[in-house]
């Protein structure tokens, strides 16, 4: 069955916001309302968990090796080809 529109806005509106979601970042947080929906979102989104997941796991690797260089490049390469997928190349 073809993507609802909705769901594919909510993808984008996901994608734009996975990495601070991740890195919690304080100078940019998420508010609470962003968290839950965003969440809410990956318990019925099967691609964005995936691209969740992926995040995970190259932000851990990351932080665990600092200063090293990317674990694996085609992972790094794979999550931003598919974010820019999701947003049209466009930055936030
Ligand atoms: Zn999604």
């Amino acid at each position: 069955m073809k993507q609802s529109l909705r769901q594919m806005i909510t993808c984008h509106w996901t994608a734009k916001r996975i990495q601070r979601y991740l890195d919690a970042d304080p100078s940019a947080p998420l508010t609470a309302e962003e968290v839950a929906r965003l969440e809410a979102h990956l318990a019925e989104c099967e691609r964005c968990t995936r691209v969740t997941e992926e995040h995970r796991v190259l932000h851990r690797a990351l932080s665990l090796w600092p200063g090293a260089a990317v674990p694996d490049q085609r992972s790094v390469e794979r999550v931003r080809s598919f974010l820019d997928e999701l947003t049209d190349g466009s930055r936030s």
